[in-house]
Order: C-alpha cells, then sequence, then structure tokens
C-alpha cells in the first residue's frame, strides 16, 4: 500500500504559497545581499511584532537559539539547566553545547510536558554533584504550553532564568498571551517541518530585555559588536537572507494554518472511538505542531494505518536519557524520567499539516472510527 497521506509534507507547504515564495527568493538573490542585511532585519522585526515581543534575533537553527539564549544569559560551565527528557534532544544537546550541565525532568503524563511539582522537589534539593541550576527550560511540547503558571513561580522564587523552548509552539498562547514572551527568552526552531518553517534551516530568539537582543546579536557573529572587533567569544549561526525572506512570506499566513491545524484535530477527535484524544490545558490555545495519540500496541496500529495510506510518526521513540549518547550519564530528577519512558512507547503522531485535503482528513477519520 503507498502511503497516500503521509504524517509531514513540506513540499506541501511550499506548494500552497509558491508565489509569494518564489518572488522572495528571487527578492532576496537580486539584493545581491545574502547574509545579515534588510531581509533578515525584516523578518525580525515582523516576528517580534507578530508574537508581542519586543525584540527578536534571528540564528541559524533552533539548536543555537537555545545555546545563544544560554550564553546571553551567562550559563555555561558551572552551571546546571533543568529541562525534560520527553522532547527534541537538541534540547539537552543545546545545554551541552554551551558547557552546562542538564538536569532532566520528568513529564505530566497528559500534557508530555515538565512536571511542575518534580522541578519543585528538584530545585529545592538539587542532584548532589550537580552545579547550581541556572536556567529551566520547558519545552511547549506538541504545540501546547508546558504548565507555566507553576513553573514561572518556582523560577522566580529560585532567581532561575526561564527560556521557553517553543520550537513546536509557534502562535500558542497561553491566557491569551503568545509562548516565547513568558521567559527572560522563547526560541524558536524554523526547521522546514515546524509551524512556521524555513526551506532549509533558522531559528529565531525572542526576548524582552534590549540589552539581552544585542548580545545574542553579538554572540551569534563571532561577538561582533563592531564590525571585526570581538568585545566577547562568539559563534557563526546567521539567518540568511533568503530564508529570511521566505520567512516573512510565510509569516502572514501563521495564524490561519494554526487555526487550519485546530480544525483537522477537531475532526481527528471526533473521529477517535475508544482512543483519548490529545488533552488541551485550559486556558491555553493548542496549535498542533504535532497530533499525539497514546495506544499501548502502538506497532499493530501503525500498521493498521499504514494499509490504508497513512503515514505515522513517532515523537519521540526514545527519551533523552536512554539515548547511548546520554545514558548513565546526564542527571535526572528524583521520578527517574518514568513517565517518559512510558510516553515514548506509546505515542503516535498522525499526519498533521494544514495543506492536508479534505479527502485526507477523511481517509484518516475513517481509519481512526476503525480502529
Ligand atoms: C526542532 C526542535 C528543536 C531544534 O531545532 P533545530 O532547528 O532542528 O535545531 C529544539 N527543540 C524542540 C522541542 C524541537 O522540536
Amino acid at each position: 500500500m503507498t502511503i497516500t497521506v503521509p504524517q509531514a509534507n513540506p513540499g506541501a507547504g511550499y506548494r500552497a504559497l509558491k508565489t509569494e515564495i518564489d518572488a522572495a527568493v528571487a527578492r532576496a538573490l537580486e539584493s545581491g545581499w545574502y547574509i545579515l542585511g534588510q531581509e533578515g532585519r525584516a523578518f525580525e522585526a515582523e516576528f517580534a511584532e507578530w508574537l508581542g515581543a519586543p525584540a527578536a534575533v534571528g540564528c541559524a537553527n533552533g539548536t543555537d537559539a537555545l545555546a545563544l539564549a544560554l550564553r546571553g544569559l551567562g550559563i555555561g560551565p558551572g552551571s546546571a539547566v533543568a529541562t525534560v527528557s520527553h522532547t527534541a534532544v537538541a534540547t539537552v544537546a543545546a545545554i551541552e553545547m554551551v558547557g552546562a550541565s542538564a538536569v532532566l525532568i520528568d513529564i505530566d503524563p497528559v500534557h508530555y510536558t515538565m512536571d511542575p511539582a518534580e522541578l519543585a522537589a528538584v530545585l529545592d534539593n538539587p542532584p548532589p554533584g550537580l552545579p547550581p541550576i541556572r536556567a529551566v527550560i520547558p519545552v511547549h511540547l506538541y504545540g501546547q504550553a508546558a504548565d507555566l503558571d507553576a513553573i514561572l513561580p518556582l523560577c522566580r522564587r529560585h532567581g532561575v532564568a526561564l527560556i521557553e523552548d517553543c520550537a513546536q509552539a509557534h502562535g500558542a498562547t497561553l491566557h491569551g498571551k503568545r509562548l516565547g514572551t513568558f521567559g527572560a527568552v522563547g526560541t524558536f526552531s524554523l526547521y522546514p517541518t515546524k509551524n512556521l518553517g524555513a526551506l532549509g534551516d533558522g531559528g529565531v530568539i525572542a526576548t524582552g530585555d534590549a540589552a539581552l537582543a544585542t548580545r545574542i546579536a553579538a554572540l551569534r557573529q563571532y561577538g561582533w559588536h563592531s564590525h571585526y572587533i570581538s568585545d566577547e567569544v562568539g559563534v557563526n549561526s546567521r539567518l540568511d537572507e533568503v530564508q529570511a525572506a521566505i520567512l516573512r512570506a510565510k509569516l502572514p499566513h501563521l495564524d490561519a494554518q494554526n487555526a487550519r491545524r485546530q480544525a483537522i484535530a477537531a475532526a481527528y477527535d471526533a473521529a477517535l472511538a475508544t482512543i483519548a484524544p490529545p488533552a488541551r490545558r485550559p486556558g491555553a490555545s493548542h496549535v498542533f505542531h504535532q497530533y499525539v495519540i497514546r495506544v499501548r500496541d502502538r506497532a499493530a496500529i501503525q500498521a493498521r494505518l499504514r494499509e490504508a495510506g497513512i503515514g505515522t510518526g513517532i515523537h519521540y521513540p526514545m527519551p533523552v536519557h536512554l539515548q547511548p549518547a546520554y545514558k548513565d550519564r546526564v542527571a535526572l530528577g528524583p521520578a527517574r524520567c518514568r513517565a517518559s519512558e512510558t510516553a515514548a512507547a506509546e505515542v503516535l503522531s498522525l499526519p498533521m499539516y494544514p495543506e492536508l485535503t479534505e479527502a485526507q482528513i477523511e481517509t484518516v477519520a475513517a481509519a481512526l472510527r476503525a480502529l
């Protein structure tokens, strides 16, 4: 059986906006300026305005966005950062990239985001041998807010920075405010399959602190505060002009695309008979980067959906703390990430992108009704 409904389809995202994207690419190419020019500056301003953040800084990818946020906040060797194990490995890789140590908190298995009660316990009683915890990175996984109502006061009380990993949550809100504007910094990946995706790599960092934005903008280019003079040690992590132009073409469509994802999610919800639909956090809007169900007999269900021509994904099959590069090495909270391990064995992502046709949605809905 060939797959007629792929799980992700970035090519369809391009074709849906081909005229605008092609014009944007041509404009960037004709400009004769390819790195950190007016497209990049305009994208940063338009993204900040759309997000409701005072400043945004483009960079090369979402992993670098996290690493630059940490560097900008002065977090490196001799510091620890609390995050989750049930995430893209990039979240933990970024912490180690800057020389900091990660401590992994388990998830609330209903919303798949950081368990604030365990975070509180770890902030009160850090694992022995761990350097001081200086930042917390909750991940707004699958397109929905982590429990910031509980996490933000904990960060304030302990004097640690909150960095929101918004790589899967462009446009999602909590109490009407966009994610990425709650903490010291919000970081976004612009990888092609994300809710706002470039046609290549990209990332962007949002902050309300103008001095921090200036520092991060320098750190992404060798630590230059003025041309060719490194005032501090930086890296090379720039967003190129072609990608910035593409992102400017796509950004005005993002809210409508997120609404379309929500409509597709509602159609899937209605078709699920015995499987619980994904939980929505009260007060939060879910932008469905992924539509994730939980099933014990995952391989069998994947096979049945594949028989119906439907692609599925697993985000993610192995929590970070069990992956060979991190196993028995990264610090864990007292819950030992057990709920993360169970989730990794059971989560299943259905096809989700705004370009799904009505016929494709009905194909998925019919297959779900038959499960
Ligand atoms: C995609 C993603 C990243 C990393 O982004 P890249 O652009 O691939 O570097 C980080 N965190 C989460 C939660 C992600 O989904």
